[in-house]
């Protein structure tokens, strides 16, 4: 299983220039090849091109400038592009020609295996050591898990750098989770709170994404007041790009620093399946934003688990909320009534905490083997445990590993 993980570049004016002509000669090389095989009837394979580049080399002094690792993935990008072509085609599409590619249009160059080596530094940024390029400023935001096997270098459209690093997860657990010591929680996902799951930890939603969500917002109305064309709104537009490139990186650190603590600690995790429609008429018709992240969320959760062997369960949410989850009485709650408050046992909890133990029983009761219940007696007083969106993007959710309070 393949994972990314992409960071951002601080490269100095200097360093841009090389990187800016790594990249210029990998472009022409592309071009170079892909004239080359416009021309033949029949495409040689991507190896028998490879066998050429030596002696590129020799006739083009310029291409010393480049790791030859990197040229070689050129070749690959190319030939990636000439198969989903190829692709399209087999799928009924109508495609021409690959096209030669222009300066604006070939943003990517590609370490693999070699040529690149992460060095961890005292200050605030570390750095990327590029073979060809040099060191450049990485800033790190959160761990690299595994040992990476390559990494794209990649310009945006606002001129930013970043490194994306790929890395081959290894499946570390096996599949054969025993139904006595199965470890599972029950995830409710709120309004209130991003998440609340049946071990009373409660997350709350990712506020200073939202912080720069409204000024993404704000940078956005402005940029409808410039002029078409003019300087100020080539300016604006490039801060908007940047504050977008900015919300969405710190949302999906978020999200992937939070799906690792559940993978990592638990064996069986159950989500509520928000296909389902009787959730979303209750919960949020109109909170799209939420939708979006809960559903990345559990996506990140379906994709690590696979590799990590073990399991998400997604049930369906129907009364999970109304339900008592002590004692199977049923009562309606409007959505701003915070509490769960039964009248006929008398458990009084968070309404989504409750919700969330509905939502890990509804689970068992799928036909599956038992779970070791979380909580069976029913109390009234549940120590919580708050977590803040900044202590997951800062620590990685360490709460998920140490005793409750
Ligand atoms: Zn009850």
């Amino acid at each position: 299983m393949n994972l990314s993980y992409k960071y951002r570049l601080y490269p100095s004016e200097k360093d841009k220039k090389v990187l800016e002509k790594n990249l210029d000669l990998c472009r022409q090389v592309y071009n170079h090849f892909l004239e080359k095989l416009n021309k033949k009837d029949e495409t040689p394979s991507r190896y028998e091109l490879q066998k050429q580049l030596p002696k590129l080399k020799k006739k083009w002094t310029e291409l010393k400038q480049v790791h030859s690792k990197v040229l070689q993935m050129v070749l690959k990008q190319l030939y990636d592009n000439l198969k989903s072509l190829s692709e399209q085609k087999r799928n009924g599409y109508k495609v021409g020609k690959l096209r030669c590619k222009g300066e604006e249009w070939f943003k990517t160059i590609e370490y693999n295996q070699s040529g690149f080596k992460l060095k961890r530094t005292e200050n605030r940024l570390d750095k990327l050591r590029l073979s060809k390029i040099g060191k450049i400023p990485i800033q790190l935001h959160r761990e690299l898990e595994e040992e990476a096997k390559g990494v794209i270098i990649k310009r945006n459209n606002t001129g930013e750098w970043y490194a994306i690093f790929q890395t081959e997860q290894e499946t570390e657990k096996q599949n054969s989770v025993n139904s006595d010591d199965v470890e599972a929680v029950g995830i409710d996902l709120g309004i209130q709170n991003f998440i609340v799951d049946s071990d009373s930890n409660r997350v709350e939603h990712p506020k200073n994404v939202e912080k720069a969500e409204e000024q993404l917002k704000k940078a956005q109305r402005n940029l409808s007041r410039k002029e078409k064309g003019s300087n100020n709104h080539k300016k604006q537009r490039k801060r908007v790009a940047k504050l977008h490139e900015q919300v969405k990186n710190r949302r999906m650190d978020f999200l992937h620093k939070l799906s690792n603590a559940y993978v990592n600690k638990y064996d069986r995790i159950v989500l509520e399946d928000l296909n389902i429609s009787s959730m979303v008429q209750g919960k949020m018709n109109s909170k799209n934003t939420l939708d979006s992240g809960w559903r990345k969320f559990i996506q990140l959760l379906l994709y690590k688990a696979e590799s990590a062997g073990i399991e998400v369960v997604l049930v369906d949410p129907k009364d999970t909320s109304k339900k008592c989850s002590q004692c199977g009485v049923k009562t309606n709650k409007p959505l701003w009534q915070r509490e769960h408050s039964c009248p006929s046992c008398g458990y009084k909890t968070d309404r989504d905490y409750n919700a969330a133990q509905n939502i890990l029983e509804k689970s068992l009761g799928e036909g599956r083997a038992k779970v070791t219940p979380v909580e069976t007696e029913a109390s009234t007083d549940t120590n919580f445990r708050d977590v803040s969106a900044s202590f997951v993007i800062e620590t990685g959710s360490p709460f998920l590993t140490s005793e409750v309070s």
